[in-house]
């Protein structure tokens, strides 16, 4: 199944002025309809890169446990390490997304922080390989950090619990909310506004 990318979403996060999209973050591909400018998946990959060295930051061994409601299901609350399981969920799902040579630089240069002139030496490739290569990287686990099911990695405060996104049918999603009864006043439902 494509994942469908929004407009909106991709016009906040492409770059001011990038020559590849015009800052719109969608690009009109050959098969496909809509893809994301490659501005709009880096993006997404340095968010979701700083959010995992903020959290790799914080003091070892005290991990904040939180009670956040589970994702979905209405009035049921689980005990979670949230830190811990994105920490680890960043790590994870960007090894299974990337090809052996690729993870060994991200490895290299995301999770133990070396430099490039470090990683040329370690990997034994030339300083424009490798930033190709990084470029790459980023384009490709910022796509799967958003496009991931059920649970994508980005939006963040989405992860983190800030708000569960219920996928409604089309049908559904214009409902005028019923006001609740007031005692001693009747009941009255919500009229459509005339033009
Ligand atoms: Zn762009």
């Amino acid at each position: 199944m494509t994942f469908d990318w929004s407009s909106s979403e991709a016009v906040g996060l492409a770059k001011e002025g990038c020559t590849h999209c015009l800052g719109m973050g969608l690009r009109r591909g050959g098969r496909t309809e809509k893809s994301p400018c490659s501005c709009v998946l880096r993006k997404i990959f340095r968010s979701c890169y700083a959010k995992f060295r903020y959290c790799a930051s914080k003091e070892k061994h005290i991990g904040r446990v939180s009670l956040e409601p589970m994702k979905g299901s209405d009035g049921n609350f689980c005990w979670g390490m949230k830190d811990e399981e994105y920490m680890a969920d960043f790590c994870l799902v960007s090894k299974r997304a990337l090809e052996d040579v690729e993870y060994q630089i991200f490895r290299f240069h995301f999770l133990l922080g070396a430099d490039w002139k470090l990683c040329c030496r370690r990997l034994n490739i030339d300083r424009g390989s490798f930033f190709h290569q990084l470029y790459r990287i980023e384009q490709k686990l910022g796509r799967v950090y958003r496009e991931l099911r059920p649970h994508a990695l980005f939006p963040l405060d989405e992860y983190f619990g800030g708000t569960v996104r219920k996928e409604l049918p089309e049908s559904c999603r214009n409902l005028v909310r019923m006001p609740l009864p007031t005692r001693g006043q009747p009941l009255r439902a919500p009229l459509r506004k005339v033009a």
